[in-house]
């Protein structure tokens, strides 16, 4: 439907052949949806935006899966060790609350059952 709108669009001026050399540089950006005209073969984003953005999420999720496939692997000190902690880096006022934090801590970190 797209593809015979611009070819009677350019059917009227008699230029078909530059009607389908431009359909076929059309292409709907993997990102957004939207149609634009490919400067190369190989073009798959529409804007610089587009390309960026699905490069961050595809490094986000080869992360994810690179974490739930080793995860079992993982050293104690890269699961346990320093800066892997859940304590805030402020103290609780309130001494009952401070002390829940840090037992519950210990338990996580299999220093106190
Ligand atoms: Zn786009």
């Amino acid at each position: 439907m797209f593809r015979e709108k611009i070819i009677n669009e350019f059917a009227e001026d008699n230029r078909r052949d530059s009607a389908n050399e431009i359909i076929d540089k059309i292409a709907k950006c993997h990102w957004c949806g939207s149609r634009f005209v490919k400067s190369h073969s190989s073009e798959v984003y529409c804007s610089s935006f587009c390309r960026e953005s699905a490069r961050e999420e595809q490094s986000r999720d080869k992360a994810i899966r690179w974490y739930h496939r080793n995860k079992e692997f993982l050293s104690d000190d890269a699961r346990y060790g320093l800066g892997s902690g859940w304590l805030g880096g402020h103290r609780h006022f309130d001494f009952d609350d401070e002390l829940r934090v840090v037992e519950n801590e210990l338990v996580r970190l299999k220093i106190r059952k």
